[in-house]
């Protein structure tokens, strides 16, 4: 059994990745110094398995990681863990729940909605549209207590992103999935240190299940802060709050 492993999940869109512009340049002090350590970053995010292997190849994060809210993980050698529920379930029910509810998801969308709604570039809309394990989708928020209960008699539930709703099997989660993974490490290593960063309410089941849980500033002034222990909070935003969680947990080990 190997010593010690101090591993790093995040999330990516309005974390790792400016809100605005999928930037992840400010972000760049705190990943030379992981690359550096050594220390694995594994990404955990709602983007499907396609998007989330174009980001791990252009930000350079590790090859084992978490897409479509803890849907499925990717490992390090290509095989696929599946922990959600198949897609075309959940379109079927999106369709049910469309004659009461005005819910819109990627799957009722072509790719120049999803561009004008998220402002990923064409290529990026496309491959975010290949989903596996979750619909995400808009719908007015005062609509959202009475869709919680119908989602439920299915046996699915919902989750807020950065942007959309997502509709998702109950029990899935980044924190499940976290959870799954970090099992795994602690079969390997006599001491696991896990570090998470995150904005929104979807990353606080992961913030839970770790040693160090941050979370990222978002853009705005209003953000939800979960009741999680040990909980840290960026003093600047995005990536830029990445670097300087990063910079600061590192640093003091
Ligand atoms: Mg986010």
């Amino acid at each position: 059994m190997k010593d010690q492993l101090v591993i790093i999940f995040t999330d990516l869109d309005a974390t790792l990745l400016a809100h605005d512009d999928y930037s992840f340049e400010k972000a760049r002090t705190g990943l030379d110094l992981c690359h550096h350590l050594q220390i694995p970053v594994i990404a955990v995010t709602s983007k499907t398995l396609d998007e989330t292997r174009l980001w791990v190849e252009r930000i350079g994060l590790n090859q084992c990681f978490v897409f479509e809210n803890g849907g499925g993980i990717h490992l390090e050698d290509g095989k696929i863990i599946d922990l959600g529920v198949n897609y075309s379930v959940l379109r079927q029910v999106m369709v049910k729940l469309s004659s009461s509810f005005p819910v819109r998801g990627f799957g009722d969308m072509d790719s120049n909605e999803i561009v004008e709604r998220t402002g990923l570039p064409i290529e990026d809309a496309k491959t975010a549209a290949l989903r596996r394990f979750s619909e995400p989708f808009i719908c007015p928020e005062t609509d959202f207590g009475r869709l919680e209960k119908a989602v439920g008699i299915y046996g699915l539930q919902l989750v807020r992103g950065g942007r959309f709703f997502h509709l998702q099997t109950v029990g899935q989660s980044k924190g499940s999935a976290v959870a799954y993974l970090l099992e795994r490490f602690k079969a390997d290593f006599s001491r696991v240190f896990s570090i998470a960063l995150g904005d929104s309410p979807n990353d606080f089941s992961m913030l839970s299940k770790v040693n160090c849980p941050w979370l990222v500033r978002r853009p705005e002034k209003e953000q939800t802060t979960p009741e999680i222990d040990n909980l840290k909070i960026t003093s600047k935003i995005g990536p830029e709050g990445w670097s300087e969680a990063i910079l600061e947990t590192l640093n003091n080990l």
